[in-house]
């Protein structure tokens, strides 16, 4: 099926202007990356010993000035959301949050007494778990450490996950006072029926609730997350969840797939044992209609799962070339050096990949013993920059412009990657991508499988079911 009606031979673009093309969707969709790094968190290890992470953060440190971005993960939840794929804490006991701040306080003196205060941050996130879990209290005193360990640059984007079940007035406030400027709402679906089957109950007036109190307050950007694929969710039922969040007139959607993985995340067995979950056929036939509906609406495509209104700065920075992606997704601001903080949080710098302790146990152990509290990592290759640029470059530009790629990466990007270059042939005839002798380019029938186009650069990609979730 394609969307709209429109249709052509092999090698010929299927279709124009948002449209999707749901066969060659159904055909190509694989279990891929989502390329948030390169190489994928998968092949992160814990051969990452605590003397090569110290010479990571000096080396990055020595880099000089560069931009740093710092991400807190706040993990605790009061109920477990039965679709979840996060690292939470599901606890009632409030205390929890205190006790965390204190083990956080540590690692923020671990990290920041090793790098240059002169470095500026220019981003910071703080996701979950719920972060307003935390009472406004603990967040305004979250703030202070964080400025008292770094120097926040007067533009920080400063961005805040947001659960509108779990939010006060003074909540909102006490993040404005930090600096948050940035809300992400986690709506999901409006629908009472889907809200109840995957134990996420939600009225719509609280999240209009919460996006008035936002704007009151001034955040100057609101993200609302929803997910498809969930139990009792109908492509109709889904078209009406879309109005509902369009006419909170956000600046930015995310659209995820729900990510199956009951061998991961027992708390999803459930919905195998009702039978409730809907068909793959089903599924793409959500996306389609959320595409459709946010396309109709104004908002421009940026690529996998995220929509951005035409001058947000998503959609100005991908017209400009200046995209680039994250753990947190697209951002504009990537080019800096990433410090995570909290169990389970990931720090990106030129040359490595860290990751922390999954359980809070083993994070506040580490912690305790005055090291840093990292599980595993990775040390790039210089291959594995080159690839890293390619890929990137791709998911953010949908295209390769062979100069300027070569340029990127200093070596000459046709002869080097020939084969990956012809391996590109089926996606051609299918009107995925074109390719001249100056370039690759996405096509917009493409976009959705955007991520097919760049495993074909991956070498360290290994097909098999159980270690991705689906591309669409
Ligand atoms: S509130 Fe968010 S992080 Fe917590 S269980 Fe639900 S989806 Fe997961």
């Amino acid at each position: 099926m394609i969307l709209p009606s429109e249709s052509a031979g092999p090698g010929q673009p299927r279709a124009s202007g948002g449209a999707l093309d749901l066969d060659l969707i159904r055909k190509y969709s694989i279990p891929g990356p989502r390329y948030t790094s390169y190489p994928p968190a998968t092949q992160f290890n814990t051969e990452f010993d605590v003397l090569r992470l110290e010479e990571a953060i000096a080396d990055d440190n020595r880099e000089g000035s560069g931009p740093i971005s710092l991400y807190f993960h706040l993990p605790f939840c009061e109920t477990r959301c039965w679709f979840c794929g996060c690292n939470t804490v599901i606890t009632a006991r409030h205390e929890a949050s205190g006790e965390y701040l204190v083990d956080l306080e540590k690692e923020i003196a671990l990290i920041a007494g090793r790098l240059d205060r002169n470095r500026r941050v220019t981003q910071v996130h703080f996701g979950g778990g719920t972060p307003t879990f935390l009472a406004p209290d603990e967040l305004r005193r979250l703030g202070e450490m964080i400025r008292s360990g770094f120097t926040l640059a007067p533009d920080c984007e400063y961005g805040v996950e947001v659960d509108p079940r779990r939010l006060s007035r003074d909540h909102v406030k006490a993040l404005r006072e930090i600096g948050a400027n940035r809300g992400s709402l986690g709506v999901q679906d409006t629908n009472g029926k889907v809200q109840l089957a995957v134990h996420r109950w939600q009225p719509h007036e609280l999240n209009e609730r919460v996006v008035s109190w936002l704007r009151e307050e001034g955040f100057v950007s609101i993200n609302v997350d929803l997910i498809y694929g969930l139990p009792l969710q109908t492509a109709e039922g889904f078209a009406s969840t879309i109005d509902d969040v369009v006419a909170l007139a956000p600046d930015r959607f995310s659209v995820f797939s729900y990510a199956h993985v009951p061998w991961i995340k027992p708390a999803q067995k459930i919905f195998d044992d009702r039978g409730q979950l809907p068909t793959p056929e089903q599924k793409l036939d959500m996306f389609a209609v959320a595409h459709g509906k946010l396309t109709a609406a104004g908002y421009t495509d940026i690529g996998l799962d995220h929509f951005a209104r035409p001058n947000d700065e998503l959609a100005i920075a991908q017209r400009a070339g200046t995209l680039q992606r994250n753990f947190q997704g697209y951002s504009t601001r990537a080019d800096a050096s990433l410090y995570g903080f909290g169990m389970s949080s990931i720090s990106s710098t030129a040359d490595t990949y860290r990751q922390n302790h999954k359980t809070l146990p083993a994070w506040r152990d580490a912690l305790a013993k005055g090291q840093l509290p990292t599980e595993r990592g990775y040390r790039l290759t210089d291959e594995d920059k080159c690839r890293r640029t390619i890929i990137m470059r791709l998911m953010c530009d949908r295209k390769l412009e062979y100069a300027n790629i070569s340029r990127l990466i200093g070596r000459d990007f046709a002869s080097t990657y020939g084969r990956e270059i012809a391996s590109l042939d089926d996606l051609e005839a299918d009107g995925i991508v074109t390719r001249s002798p100056e370039k690759i380019e996405v096509t917009r029938i493409g976009v959705p499988l955007l991520r097919v186009v760049a495993m074909r650069f991956d070498s360290t990609y290994v097909a098999g079911p159980r270690r991705h979730a689906q591309t669409v």
